[in-house]
């Protein structure tokens, strides 16, 4: 292996092995902690764990347990993937799991860059966009679980970190300054080519971290044995869409899926009371050849005032709880494609489909690939989706990507 890469949630790692698939480079995804010595490997191992909104010392225990695992199997590099709008709480779990995985790796500095230049993210004298608006002026501003409402990602970092935080700006970039002394260092990059330069031009005492579209520079500088791409595997046909997610991109998709397919709201309030039951009835009723969407995607207004009644939490464990029985459910009933919107609900559906290791196939839109897994006699197809990502069509693009195969 020359390179491993440890993920804070299931779509983002998803997301990272389909950008590093496009080397050509073998990449093998596992969600959890393998239980199995790493023998076997892949030219990329990339462990994605459920890690963003853990409680911290949770956190960086299992991020050093799965950075271990990587650096027995032989990662000459390894890279600590977090969201493209650099999700995390107040008090991390970014930087923390960054300073845990520079003592593992005896490195005495990290860079930071979730820039994604493809999908709209970018960083500027520190500042992240989404699009063309600050960070703190998207839709982030208003996460269930990770609201964002500082763009300035020195200021956010600061306060997680033992070490100090500096900035290596596309200024500094540009007029070749060297490297920041800073512990902590955010890079500026609002194109793919500075992610390039971020990449080659930080020492290599400097761990990498950052969003997917980093780690993509990263093939180009480590030799990898190209294996080529081997064909994915034919799944049952029945598909199941379901949406935990209630960024506003999502909102969009469910809306004008809805419009035209059969679908169900979930509200967590009505949850704890037969709500489900009645859900689960509604899709055992559904006919074989249609593609039902469950949702519990909702307005920010909406999602406030659950909070405000159930708490934080709660609100969001209850959804999560409900979408992964529902695809245990879905799955005793034949169905074996599954789309899931959202970074938690993914990760939440992929542990209840008991879904441990995967390949990966092709891209529906850039950072979102199907993913193959289970028994090798029964296939299960997964599309996880994290919020933001995907254009108004995205289940329909997903469902007509599969059925072209
Ligand atoms: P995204 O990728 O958009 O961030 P996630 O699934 O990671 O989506 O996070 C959304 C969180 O919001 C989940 O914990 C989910 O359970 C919760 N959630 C979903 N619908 C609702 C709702 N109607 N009210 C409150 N919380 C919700």
């Amino acid at each position: 292996m020359n390179l491993g890469c440890i993920a804070d949630d299931f779509t983002g790692a998803t997301d990272l092995a389909a950008l590093l698939r496009r080397s050509g480079a073998s990449v093998k995804l596992h969600f959890g902690l393998p239980i199995l010595p790493s023998d076997g490997l892949s030219d990329i191992e990339i462990i994605a764990l459920k890690c963003r909104t853990e409680a911290l010392s949770k956190a960086v225990t299992d991020c050093l347990k799965a950075g271990s695992w990587l650096l027995a199997g032989g990662a000459k590099k390894l890279y600590w993937k977090y969201c493209s709008t650099f999700d995390c709480t107040a008090e991390g779990n970014i930087g923390p799991v960054a300073e845990a995985l520079m003592e593992l790796t005896k490195k005495t500095q990290s860079l930071y860059c979730p820039a994604f230049p493809e999908n709209g993210r970018s960083v500027f004298m520190g500042h992240l966009f989404v699009g063309n608006r600050l960070l703190s002026e998207s839709s982030m501003k208003d996460h269930p679980l990770t609201p964002m409402g500082d763009s300035d990602l020195t200021r956010v970092l600061a306060p997680q970190v033992k070490g100090s935080v500096g900035l290596w700006s596309r200024i500094d970039q540009k007029n070749g300054e060297a490297f920041p002394t800073e512990t902590h260092v955010i890079g500026d990059a609002v194109e793919f080519n500075d992610l390039k330069y971020l990449a080659s031009h930080a020492p290599s005492h400097v761990l990498l971290t950052g969003g997917s579209a980093l780690a993509l520079a990263l093939p180009e500088l480590v030799s990898f044995a190209s294996k080529g791409f081997v064909p994915c595997p034919q799944t049952a046909p029945r598909v199941l869409i379901l949406s935990g997610s209630c960024s506003l991109m999502t909102q969009k998709q469910v809306a004008l899926y809805k419009a035209n397919n059969p679908a169900y709201q979930l509200n967590p309030e009505s949850l704890s009371s037969g709500a489900l039951e009645e859900c689960i009835a509604w899709l055992r009723s559904q006919p074989y050849d249609q593609a039902p969407l469950i949702y519990a995607t909702t307005t920010t207004d909406q999602v406030k005032k659950v909070q405000e009644k159930l708490g934080v939490a709660a609100a969001g464990a209850l959804v999560e709880k409900a979408m992964a029985e529902l695809s245990r459910i879905a799955f005793d009933l034949g169905f074996r494609r599954f789309v899931i919107a959202g970074g938690e609900t993914s990760g939440a559906v992929t542990q209840a489909l008991n879904i441990k290791e995967v390949m990966i196939g092709e891209e529906i839109c850039p950072g979102v690939p199907w993913v193959f897994g289970g028994p090798n006699n029964d296939p299960v197809a997964l599309a996880l989706k994290s919020g933001n990502f995907g254009s108004q069509s995205f289940f329909r693009d997903a469902l007509d990507l599969l059925e072209s195969h």
